[in-house]
């Protein structure tokens, strides 16, 4: 049995009973950086065998994981943070289970993407989510440029680098439109932006991201809930 475990985005307490039976009762968990998940196992006394486990992890290791959970082990994958394979690491991982017939459970908990747009005041009766947009400047023209005429709330994760870039490019290729940022979601400093695009670089232009954003977009045509 293979489960997928989600853990907090930054408050600790962000985990589910159930989630943390799991993680004492696995065979083992296969995790990003074992140092990060350490910091959640020691917060919950869980003692635990840790397999550190990339996106680009060999197909060995995909294999030996496979291997112990025929013979009946059980395995809990999880991330740094949040949902495993929402822009995280497991996908090939649970295909290759799947194919298998090994037994795939997910259970439900935190995610970055669902926590904000929760509380955007965006439309969210129809959305998407489209995960990092790409670094380079040519890549991300073409990828705006593809999602212009979507009339549904678009979602996006990004660096605290690129967030004032990203807010330009959805100006200049969207057009106005309302738009939130949320960053440092469920941590200390969590804060919540809602504006129009002019607005947010305005603000953004101000100061330095700092932390970990979700930029969620209203769709062409939307009108504005708030
Ligand atoms: N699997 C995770 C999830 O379920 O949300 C996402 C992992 S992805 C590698 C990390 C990105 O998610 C961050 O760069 C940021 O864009 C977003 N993110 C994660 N935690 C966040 C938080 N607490 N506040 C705002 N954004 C967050």
């Amino acid at each position: 049995m293979l489960f997928i475990v989600p853990t907090p985005i930054g408050n600790l307490r962000d985990i589910t009973f159930r989630a943390v039976d799991i993680l004492k009762s696995c065979d083992f968990i296969i995790c990003e950086d074992t140092r990060q998940t350490r910091k959640l196992l020691d917060a919950y006394e869980i003692q635990k065998t840790m397999i550190s486990f990339h996106e680009h992890s060999a197909k060995m290791k995909i294999e030996k994981i496979l291997y112990s959970l025929r013979e009946g082990q059980s395995a809990a994958l999880v991330s740094d943070g949040g949902t495993p394979l929402i822009s995280d690491p497991g996908f090939e991982l649970v295909r290759a289970a799947l194919r298998e017939g090994i037994q795939v459970e997910s259970l439900p908990g935190p995610c970055a993407l669902i926590t904000a747009l929760a509380a955007s005041g965006l439309a969210v009766d129809s959305f998407s989510f489209f995960g990092f947009p790409p670094a380079k400047p040519a890549g991300r023209r073409n990828f705006f440029s593809d999602l212009k005429e979507r009339e549904e709330t678009l979602i996006f994760y990004e660096s605290p680098f690129r967030v004032l870039q990203t807010l330009n490019d959805m100006k200049e290729i969207f057009g106005e439109r309302e738009a939130v940022v949320g960053r440092e979601l469920t941590k200390k400093f969590e804060e919540y932006q809602r504006g129009t695009l002019t607005t947010l670089i305005e603000n953004f232009s101000k100061k330095k991201a700092i932390g970990e954003f979700v930029i969620l977009v209203s769709g062409a045509g939307r009108k504005a809930v708030l």
